[in-house]
């Protein structure tokens, strides 16, 4: 089913030079009909991918791209072998009750969100391009504007892809599955003793990565089913998703979440349990005999914990500028994390104005605490700690700080903001400029500090959809 009149909101230029395409050709109307999912592709054979999943717990074995199609794969001018896909564009043989479609605000979202998560460092699917479409689509919320993402990744396979097969008992195709994977994503794994175990244990390793990343940034997926979770470790899906304001661990912000079963803080033990699901369809294939796969399965899970613990670790030691690693750290830092909760502290203006108190200036962070005298008993332990690293000098600390905490995230009342501007007035300039300004978001940029500023108490938009 076409759309009716496409119409370009977005191109990310950067990412189509990556992929070796001529962003010209791509605004071209050929190239919009190509975007909107109106003409397929020369020599492209699209397809919608079959997958199963765990959503909040509960097994559903059929679920599937309802709403995408994988256009086919490209080469990246880097030799990256990438998946193209449209979100959108229409009914698939997996839509089940679905239209197909997606509406406006849901498209802005995934594509600010991804191309900030990517400036920000963190393995993310990408957005090449946004489209209106020219159709209105039924929501709760009443007829919406649609619109298309083209969406770039390293792979589209989800722990859900591999669920969906062994659920049918079909281990020949978990295992042609597993060695597809391996070849396009864990080429290493090949020569592994045993190559499904060592594909497991990357798709750990990469996935503890990941989280860890999410959690020192303050970022909440929201809908971490497993058919969202990405093999190649990457933040796919982008629905509910939002960055915590003020810190509190159990932030939630999607609707549909009533148990907080992805609240911020459960998020590196979901991804572990996600992970569980993964390797019980890989069961036949780890060892000769049942106890034998459970076993190789057991030891790469249990591995999961001190992965994550370490590669979090590590990236909160270098948030509060500590070179190396010393007895007491993780105290030192939890303690900071108790003061933010009891301050109701900005998570992200916290990590950013520390930077500045690395130099001495600790007034903008004192003034993020309603009653700082506990942030100042806790600074002076800081800067103890800071004294037995002397051989970095105060200016070199804050410039490795102000490398990893951000002063830029994609804030939800920003997003807002902008999804409200480009719906009700057909005004995406706001919508670019946040884009524009997220490319950097480690950089100061003075002329967009409001960027920076979080929600005023009645500009807080504490709950997100999944928009569906
Ligand atoms: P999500 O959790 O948003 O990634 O989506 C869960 C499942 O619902 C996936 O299989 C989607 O393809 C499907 N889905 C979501 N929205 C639609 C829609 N508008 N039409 C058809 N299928 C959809
Ligand atoms: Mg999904």
């Amino acid at each position: 089913m076409r759309v009716s009149a496409p119409r370009l909101i977005a191109l990310n230029e950067p990412l189509a030079e990556e992929l070796g395409f001529d962003p010209l050709a791509l605004a071209s109307p050929e190239g919009l009909a190509v975007l909107s999912g109106n003409r397929v592709p020369e020599g492209a054979e699209p397809l919608a991918m079959a997958y199963a999943g765990h959503q909040f717990g509960h097994f559903v074995p059929q679920l599937g791209d309802g709403r995408a199609i994988l256009l086919g794969e490209v080469v990246a001018r880097d030799g990256t072998r990438l998946d193209i896909q449209l979100k959108g564009s229409g009914p698939t043989p997996f839509s089940r009750n679905g239209d197909g479609r997606a509406a406006l605000g849901p498209v802005l979202r995934e594509y600010i969100v991804s191309e900030a998560m990517q400036a920000l460092g963190v393995p993310t699917t990408r957005s090449l391009a946004a489209v209106t479409s020219g159709d209105s689509i039924l929501r709760q919320e009443g007829m919406l504007p649609g619109a298309v993402l083209t969406r770039v990744a390293k792979s589209h396979l989800r722990v859900g892809t591999f669920e969906f097969f062994a659920s049918r008992g079909d281990t020949e195709a978990v295992r042609t599955l597993a060695d597809y994977a391996i070849a396009r994503l864990y080429p290493e794994a090949a020569h592994a003793p045993s190559p499904p175990l060592a594909f497991l244990e990357g798709v750990i390793a990469h996935t503890a990565d990941l989280i860890a990343k999410w959690q020192c940034i303050g970022f909440i997926h929201g809908v971490m089913n497993t058919d969202n979770t990405s093999i190649a470790g990457e933040t796919i899906d982008y629905g509910p998703c939002a960055f915590m304001d003020a810190y509190d661990p159990g932030t939630v912000f999607s609707s549909i979440d009533h148990a907080g079963r992805y609240a911020y803080d459960n998020q590196p033990r979901i991804a572990w349990w996600n992970l569980t699901r993964l390797a019980q369809t890989l069961l036949p294939l780890l060892g000769e005999s049942e106890n034998a796969g459970l076993a190789a399965a057991q030891q790469a899970l249990d591995a999961y914990p001190a992965l994550f613990e370490r590669a979090y670790a590590n990236g909160l030691r270098a948030k509060v500028g500590l070179a190396e690693i010393r007895e007491g750290d993780s105290q030192l830092i939890a303690d900071l994390f108790r003061h933010m909760a009891d301050a109701h502290a900005d998570f992200t203006l916290t990590f950013r104005l520390l930077c500045d108190s690395a130099e001495g200036h600790e007034d903008s962070l004192r003034a993020l605490f309603a009653n700082p005298s506990a942030l100042d008993a806790w600074l002076v332990t800081w800067r103890q700690r800071l004294a037995r690293e002397d051989h970095v000098s105060p200016a070199q600390r804050a410039a490795a700080m102000r490398a990893v905490n951000p002063a830029f995230i994609p804030r939800n009342h920003r997003i807002a903001t902008v999804i409200a501007a480009a719906q009700d007035r057909g005004d995406f300039a706001p919508f670019h400029e946040l884009v524009q300004v997220l490319r950097s978001p480690y950089a100061e940029q003075p002329a967009f500090a409001a960027y920076a500023v979080p929600p005023e108490p009645d500009e807080i938009v504490a709950q997100t959809f999944c928009g569906t």
